[in-house]
């Protein structure tokens, strides 16, 4: 018996991200440990290293009934100011859709990202993109916005602070970043989103459902913040109206990433089937991993979810999103998708493409193709 697993059915794990190439056999114990028989891989890029895709496209290779890969822009050419060349936003994601990458993982709409890559996503620079995506049908993981208490020094949490996650007038407020979604939406109303982490919108479920009902293409991920079991559980039987209401709208995903010690990723998945299975109240454990925070920051109290409510949301959810089954990934051309990460990063920072992620994964993904 599996300690962490409260939900007897399948578990795929909508949220989940991997690191380095060594971190899949870790990741696969993971999985073991959180019983989750799928998981999709968002895979963010960090174009000056070089990282981000590759392992997971590897993970994916090696796997291919296990990993979903989605796969994140890179913005090289633009932070480079045209010095390094990379293929339009629209032509990564067309290569993405075409060597079987499952979907696109966006934190365009993060404020950090917002730092790094200073363009609202209604500016023309995406248009084509967000376009293009819409015609695809591609499925999208896209995180924006933060907490709001990262906005408040007065409330954010003691780990957010530490991280220095705080944000001030400087960045872009939540407001304004929701108001740019709306207009992205209003001009592609048939972009097929996942907004992470519950669009940070647990404290107002109002609105929420207000969202989820303008927008029939859209769902959210409940990938922690812990903001979103802390608020939604002071009204547990309002959260849980909403969860059956919108139950063809939620998926289940957990942020665990690979480099994460068992016992923290048990933890961590165990919380959020707990909050969902169970009517127990209960804190999250002092072992919990550092982005939880400590017990005494708050309660949780399950909502003992319906069996065909948690069956959508721990599966068929997503499985509607991006397919009963991974796409098939074409390792010849995810390699060569690779070294062209490699190269722009060696362009934007100077590191040797065999030294970067990028370089390692597409020689792996080169020997899985000539297998
Ligand atoms: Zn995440």
């Amino acid at each position: 018996m599996n300690e962490a697993r409260a939900w007897k059915g399948p578990i795929l794990d909508g949220h989940v991200h991997m690191g380095d190439l060594g971190e899949r056999e870790p990741l696969l114990g993971i999985m073991d440990a959180t019983g989750a028989d799928r998981m999709a891989l968002v895979s963010i890029q960090d174009p000056r290293a070089g990282a981000g895709l590759g392992p997971s496209l590897v993970a994916k290779a090696l796997h291919p009934d296990r990993f979903y890969v989605f796969a994140g822009p890179n913005h090289a050419q633009h932070l480079s100011g045209g010095a390094v060349v990379t293929p339009s936003l629209a032509a990564q994601a067309q290569r993405f859709a075409r060597i079987g990458c499952d979907g696109m993982k966006l934190l365009e709409g993060k404020p950090t990202s917002r730092r790094e890559v200073d363009v609202p996503i209604t500016d023309p620079y995406f248009a084509e993109f967000w376009e293009c995506v819409e015609g695809l049908g591609t499925p999208l993981i896209w995180h924006v916005g933060d907490p709001e208490t990262f906005w408040d020094p007065a409330r954010i949490p003691g780990w957010a602070r530490d991280n220095q996650w705080g944000y001030g007038p400087e960045d872009v407020a939540l407001e304004v970043l929701y108001t740019e979604v709306d207009a992205v939406l209003a001009r592609h109303p048939r972009l097929r989103v996942a907004f992470a982490h519950f669009y940070f919108l647990s404290a107002d479920l109002d609105r929420a459902g207000r969202f989820l009902d303008d927008h029939p293409t859209v769902s959210f991920d409940l990938a922690p913040g812990i903001e979103m079991l802390y608020n939604m559980s002071e009204e547990p039987v309002r959260a849980r109206e909403f969860f059956i209401r919108y139950a063809d709208r939620i998926v289940f995903g957990t942020d665990i990433w690979s480099g994460m010690a068992l016992e923290e990723a048990r933890h961590r998945a165990g919380m959020v089937h707990r909050w969902l299975v169970t009517e127990d109240e209960f804190r999250v454990s002092p072992n919990a991993d550092y982005l939880l925070g400590p017990p005494e920051d708050g309660i949780i109290r399950g909502m003992a979810l319906p069996d065909d409510v948690l069956e959508r949301v721990f599966c068929r959810n997503f499985e509607r999103f991006a397919g009963v089954r991974p796409r098939p990934l074409d390792a010849a051309g995810a390699a060569d998708v690779c070294d062209e990460i490699a190269r722009a990063a060696q362009g934007l920072s100077g590191t040797p493409t065999s030294e970067t992620q990028a370089g390692q994964a597409a020689d792996r993904l080169r020997a899985v193709a000539s297998d």
